[in-house]
């Protein structure tokens, strides 16, 4: 796989600029490039791949990187075609680059991005960064949505994605004996490959239930790679003797130093729990997810008008090619909503067409009818990202399981009763405000934890909240970009 990145670079001029080098974004570079672009790759992390393909850290020299993935022979194919693309110097990839802006309109935007003298910096990194590009691709993912409940800030307790993460990149499990709860299909991906990997996964525990997705035949029929998928994650889980059990949720983790057990009581369909079904599992580990959120800070300052997904979150608005409704501007991947990595990849690819067409490049012999059957897979694709999202929207009745100490905003350590009192006594009807009384949201995170509860606590959804930085940036990297704004 390669492993090497640019230094960061300023004054880099290209035809595209693909931010985000996860399956959607590497399928959008190497489709790009083919078709004759002079293209720029940027990302925050020092290895491409983004969530799907998380590569073991460079330092570990695992033997065999894809031990814990599926579809790494794609990834594999993606990764040989953008060394190629890179050695012709038709891409330029610069990893471990945080985008933290984009400016500029149709025709001549400018990402700028933090990154290391090596390449691997990241935010941390602190060099600066601007690359000057035709076109603009968006291919930022999704992050985890997290659900306070009781216990949740105890060290053992992390994120269903984290837990996956970890284990992809950094080889560790988060611990022993882990129990593995929230909602979405994300959560048998982490279960099965925490077992695997040796932990005992006690049970899996899921707010939704699975029954839900027969009644809907027409789209399980026109996606049945969907069903096999589902069904090889099921075996693995009795395999490794994962007890999974539906319409339950932790509504507490236990412990002083670290989490020793959680309760799981069955909820009813609004996710509130039924009284008396309180039962404690023991665990030196709870991994945690209610679904994902796709990233949309940099689209959401640029304009970019998002839908609301049937689980409530905000998604880019984006046509049949692909493209943001800010002209020069195209999104692919999961920030156009939650699909899996098989439609990021068919995105990226249809969005790096269009922008082609956009900057007049010829189109190929013979391509009109791989777009076309594209589309259709897309569009076969998508409605089952409905039907997932529908099946596991967030129920009002997860409130239940706060108590009035349980911290939402832990940066601020904002508690449950503190927003109650916003909301009920003070009259807060949204997020910003909830924010503007309690501080919860002004933290490090800017609400990226707490966002999404505070927000459904006010009797909203996920919110689509605009940050002008989409991660902290030293003054002096602004102060210098005004400079040259100015010259
Ligand atoms: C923590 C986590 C773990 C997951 N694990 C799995 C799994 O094991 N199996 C599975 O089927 N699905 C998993 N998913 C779902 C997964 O996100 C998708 O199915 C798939 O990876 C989406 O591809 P994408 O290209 O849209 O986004 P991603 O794969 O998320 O790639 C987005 C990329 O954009 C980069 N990026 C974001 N913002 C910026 C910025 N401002 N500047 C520079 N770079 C930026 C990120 O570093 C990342 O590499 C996971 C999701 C999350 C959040």
């Amino acid at each position: 796989m390669p492993r090497s990145s640019e230094p960061a670079a300023t004054g880099v001029v290209v035809d595209l600029v693909v931010i985000g080098a996860g399956p959607a974004g590497l399928a959008a570079v190497n489709t790009a490039a083919d078709l004759g672009l002079s293209c720029a790759l940027l990302d925050a992390a020092a290895l491409p791949g983004g969530q799907f393909y998380r590569q073991p850290a460079t330092g570990l020299r695992a033997a065999r990187p894809q031990a814990l993935h599926h579809g790494w022979r794609v990834f594999a194919a993606h990764t040989a075609r953008l060394e190629a693309h890179r050695a012709a110097g038709r891409v330029r990839q610069f990893a471990g680059h945080h985008v933290w802006s984009v400016s500029g309109g149709v025709g001549a935007w400018e990402s700028h991005a933090l990154g290391g003298a090596d390449g691997t910096g990241g935010p941390g990194g602190g060099q600066a960064a601007t690359v000057r590009a035709r076109a603009v691709l968006c291919a930022t993912g999704a992050h985890e949505r997290q659900l306070p409940f009781p216990g949740w800030t105890l060290p053992g307790v992390v994120g269903a994605g984290g837990a996956q993460a970890m284990l992809k990149a950094g080889l560790v499990l988060p611990g022993r004996w882990v129990v593995v709860a929230g909602s979405g299909p994300l959560l048998l991906a982490v279960a099965g490959s925490l077992a695997e990997a040796g932990a005992r996964v006690p049970v899996l525990v899921e707010a939704a239930d699975y029954a839900g997705y027969a009644r809907r035949p027409g789209t399980l029929g026109r996606n049945p790679g969907k069903l096999v998928e589902g069904a090889a994650q099921a075996a693995r889980l009795l395999r490794h003797r994962v007890a999974v059990r539906t319409r339950s949720a932790v509504i507490a983790a236990h412990g002083t130093d670290r989490v020793e057990a959680v309760t799981v009581a069955r909820v009813d369909r609004d996710w509130r729990p039924v009284p008396g079904t309180g039962r404690r599992v023991a665990c030196d580990a709870l991994a945690v997810g209610h679904g994902l959120l796709p990233q949309l800070e940099l689209a959401l300052e640029l304009g970019c008008a998002v839908r609301a997904l049937p689980d409530g979150s905000p998604a880019l608005i984006v046509d049949a090619e692909q493209r943001t409704s800010v002209e020069g501007l195209w999104a692919a991947g999961e920030s156009t909503g939650l699909g899996g990595a098989e439609l990021a990849l068919i995105e990226g690819e249809l969005a790096a067409h269009s922008i082609a067409a956009a900057l007049r490049r010829p189109v190929p012999v013979g391509a009109d009818g791989r777009l076309r059957a594209l589309g259709r897979r897309r569009e076969r694709l998508r409605e089952f990202a409905d039907l997932m999202a529908e099946r596991h929207r967030p129920g009002v009745g997860w409130a239940d399981w706060l108590s009035p100490d349980t911290e939402i905003c832990r940066c601020e350590e904002v508690t449950a009763g503190a927003v109650k009192e916003a909301v009920e006594e003070l009259g807060a009807g949204d997020q910003r405000t909830v924010k503007l009384l309690t501080r919860a949201g002004m933290g490090w995170c800017q609400g990226r934890m707490c966002g999404s509860a505070v927000a459904r606590l006010a009797g909203g959804n996920d919110p689509a909240g605009t940050r002008p930085l989409s991660c902290p940036v030293p003054m002096g990297v602004l102060a210098a970009d005004d400079a040259t704004d100015e010259q």
